[in-house]
């Protein structure tokens, strides 16, 4: 039996990850939930799972959680827990740092699915993971896919190249007019992912997946010139390993969050699932691959520039993205200007070079406060 922490229980990721463990009875026991402002959820994952530790950020719904038998304590505590085993990290957003660092600290392996965490501060998590034997297993489904396409690889020296694919998201086939007027309930119809409402923003934007070109090169360890994004709409195909032989492997499946989550949580073994839907290749017919259009997309070449720039920028990057994309949610700003408030912040910031936690936060602070002064303008 596998204790788990899960963090941000209430999410996409975690609702998934409580559906894996449903699945898989006898292999897990979850010792610890953190949910967010859905509290009514919270409450019947706790009556159900029975947790030593549970957690909310609302005051007054702690009685409940203790009223069910948890010890309420914040989700540093669960992490760093000496009972648990392995720590499902799906926080959304910058949430995720502390808890995730306070894993790396206490040795745990961590679940990663929350990729901001290494976004912002990937030189710290992987030497904080590093210096404490504490492993990052990726969720995330093209780093799943990398992930799995290494076993039984040296590794290293002998990967060429990463290829990250790309659904393009909702917009993909918008012309420029129609881009202008889109409306956030049209960016959350992703054409093939169900997933939380920050994600599936910055898959339309593709913000997203330069995000993850940057949580690929710290847990991969990988330059980022090793690294490239290609689109494919089907989203069958979750990311490819190019090795120095030029030989390519490949993972498959259909788009299911649940079966990357499964692979972090049952690693280095594989269970069987009869929940998890079967990918019939034959009926499938074609998969299509082709490269990215980087003038449709603003947000995936700031990413890059972000990246390559690196120290406190891509912190800047994502800070500034979550305030734009949470203002275009609330339906203050347009579509096409999230890209313009990331921008904004990244010309007027002076990155500083290996920056330690310190920096990163004030870094982080500075682009928020930043992007909302701008906005008021
Ligand atoms: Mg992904």
């Amino acid at each position: 039996m596998k204790r788990l922490a899960i963090l941000g229980s209430t999410g996409s990721i975690g609702t998934q990850a409580l559906d894996v463990v449903r699945a898989l009875p006898g292999h897990f026991q979850v010792l610890a939930l953190s949910g967010g402002r859905n509290l009514d959820l919270l409450q019947r994952q706790v009556q159900e799972f029975r947790p030593l530790l549970a957690y909310t950020p609302v005051d007054a719904a702690a009685a409940d959680l203790r009223a069910a038998g948890a010890r309420v304590v914040p989700p540093e505590e669960m992490a760093a827990h000496p009972e648990v085993d392995l720590v499902v990290m799906a926080i959304a957003g910058s949430p995720s740092l502390h808890p995730t660092l306070a894993a790396a600290r206490a040795g745990k392996p961590v679940a990663l699915a929350s990729k901001e965490a290494l976004v912002m501060a990937g030189a710290v998590v992987t030497r904080e993971a590093r210096e404490h034997g504490a492993q990052l297993l990726p969720v995330d489904s093209e780093h799943s896919a990398v992930w799995q396409c290494l076993q039984g690889e040296k590794g290293g020296g002998e990967v060429s190249r990463v290829f990250l694919t790309a659904s393009g998201g909702a917009f993909r086939d918008h012309t420029p007019e129609q881009l202008r007027r889109v409306t956030p309930e049209e960016a959350l119809r992703h054409p093939t992912w169900r997933m939380g409402k920050k994600v599936t923003i910055d898959s339309a934007t593709l913000m997203n997946k330069g995000l993850e070109v940057i949580e690929a090169h710290w847990l991969f360890g990988l330059s980022f010139d090793k690294i490239e994004v290609v689109m494919h709409r089907e989203s069958i195909v979750h990311s490819l390993v190019e090795f120095v032989d030029g030989s390519l492997k490949a993972q498959l499946g259909m788009p299911d969050m649940r079966l990357p989550i499964q692979y972090a949580l049952t690693h280095p073994l594989r269970l069987a699932n009869l929940n998890l839907p079967r990918l019939d290749i034959a009926q499938l017919g074609r998969l299509t691959f082709g490269q990215v259009d980087m003038g449709r997309y603003p947000c995936l070449r700031l990413a890059l520039e972000a990246a390559q720039t690196g120290g406190t920028c891509p912190a800047v990057l994502n800070a500034a993205d979550e305030v734009a994309v949470e203002r275009f949610l609330a339906g203050e700003i347009a579509f096409l200007d999230i890209p313009r408030f990331v921008e904004g912040a990244l010309v007027r910031h002076n990155p500083v070079a290996n920056p330690d936690l310190e920096t990163i936060l004030e870094a982080d602070a500075w682009a928020r406060s930043v992007v909302r002064e701008e906005m008021r303008c």
